[in-house]
């Protein structure tokens, strides 16, 4: 079969992979079990990353960033994943919570937060979930309230990705409680702010390490410069402005894992020896693989016009949302089958398959459900 290069690759891309292969081979795989154990990446690794010019890919430059496009964000994240890390919350950083800022921050917020995310000296996150709301966000409960130059928030947030490193949170509250989504805002909280709290590092099933957790807001006070956006009450319009990224970021996770599943599941049945031949030989291994493959491959043809529509700007929000549950929905899959396919071994943690199954899991939850994701496309019918 002819490896597939995607129609959004160029030679620029390729050097940029070379890099990106490098570093995460270097810095990412001898390490990969110690973060599990410790469930967060080493603070250094952002600093190592900023120093060689793997954050913030794709800001501009005046604002210390690559220059490059969501493109390069794809080539970083197809690089981590190969290299057998899926703790680092670069691409949270990167794909999403610098883009709010990029693209509703002023000029002034943009000069004095942007070059700190791509230096690594800050870490970012973004705190939409709170412990009674995940999917209704018209009704998070945490509170921003005006004060003089000020707002003063209240509130409790989890699930919060690079939650246990984060250095800048945006945070979605309420700067009008008497109003649903109209009442939504998002502002920017330094968390050496006093009265910002870390909770636990949560204990998850997959995503071991990465350090996922939850955030108290207790009477913290910021200048009430740190609201993003001209005015109050536009956090919902850009959450949906945002969130298709974040969707789009989902399914490049997703038929990552159905291709290494797949890379995974061959080597080992072609090694793998029962009744005297390799498990590969048995027409139920050869049929269940034929079938991953056909998937990954409808997959990432469905990826590959995704990326190409997103990169001239002309991804519309329910094909993302196609993308997004179909993806992980099919990932989950072929995990599955590929896992069945290892055997005992393929429940063990030292193997990959294990690893990519309690990993993709969480998929089909983050970024909008995807009963929500089937909701907006019936919407779109
Ligand atoms: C590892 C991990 C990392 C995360 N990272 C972040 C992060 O960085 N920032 C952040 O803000 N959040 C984050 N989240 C939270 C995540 O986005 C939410 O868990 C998700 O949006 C679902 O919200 P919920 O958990 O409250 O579930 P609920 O909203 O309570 O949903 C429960 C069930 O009800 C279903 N449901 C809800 N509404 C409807 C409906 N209208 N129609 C049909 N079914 C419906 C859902 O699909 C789901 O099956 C993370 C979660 C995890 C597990």
């Amino acid at each position: 079969m002819t490896a597939h290069r995607s129609s959004w690759m160029d030679e620029d891309l390729d050097a940029f992979r070379d890099l990106a292969r490098t570093f995460c081979e270097k810095e990412l795989t001898p390490n990969v079990d110690r973060w599990i154990e410790q469930h967060h990446v080493d603070r250094e690794l952002w600093t190592k990353a900023g120093e060689v010019g793997l954050l913030c890919l794709s800001i501009p430059e005046e604002y210390g960033g690559g220059g490059g496009t969501f493109a390069h964000e794809t080539v970083l994240l197809e690089e981590q994943a190969r290299a057998g890390d899926s703790g680092w919350g670069v691409i949270l950083h990167n794909g999403i919570v610098a883009h709010y800022i990029l693209n509703y921050g002023s000029p002034a917020q943009k000069q004095a937060w942007l070059p700190k995310m791509a230096s690594g000296e800050w870490v970012g996150a973004i705190a939409m979930t709170e412990p009674g709301t995940g999917s209704d966000l018209q009704n998070v409960r945490t509170k921003a309230v005006r004060d003089g130059d000020e707002y003063v928030i209240n509130g409790a947030k989890t699930f919060i990705t690079n939650g246990g490193q984060a250095d800048v949170v945006i945070v979605v509250a309420k700067t009008d409680s008497t109003k649903g989504a109209e009442g939504i805002s998002l502002i920017v909280v330094e968390t050496d702010r006093p009265g910002f709290r870390r909770g636990r590092v949560l204990d998850k099933i997959g995503l071991r390490s990465q350090d996922t957790a939850e955030l108290f807001f207790d009477d913290v006070r910021v200048p009430a410069t740190n609201l993003l956006g001209a005015e109050e009450g536009q956090g919902f319009i850009q959450l949906m402005q945002q969130l298709p990224q974040e969707r789009l970021i989902i399914g490049v996770s997703s038929v990552l894992a159905m291709e290494l599943a797949l890379a995974e599941t061959l080597r080992y049945t072609k090694d793998r020896q029962a009744f005297g031949r390799p498990v590969f030989n048995f027409q139920n291994t050869k049929f269940k693989l034929a079938e991953v493959a056909t998937e990954a491959k409808i997959a990432r043809v469905f990826l590959d016009d995704c990326i190409a529509k997103h990169l001239k700007g002309e991804l519309d929000i329910p094909t993302v949302a196609m993308l997004k549950w179909w993806t992980s929905d099919r990932a989950m899959v072929a995990a599955d089958e590929c896992l069945q396919l290892h055997g005992g071994y393929g429940y063990m943690n030292e193997y990959p398959i294990a690893r990519i199954y309690t990993d993709q899991r969480v998929q089909k939850i983050y970024g909008g459900t995807n009963e929500i994701m089937k909701e907006i496309i019936a919407r779109s019918l």
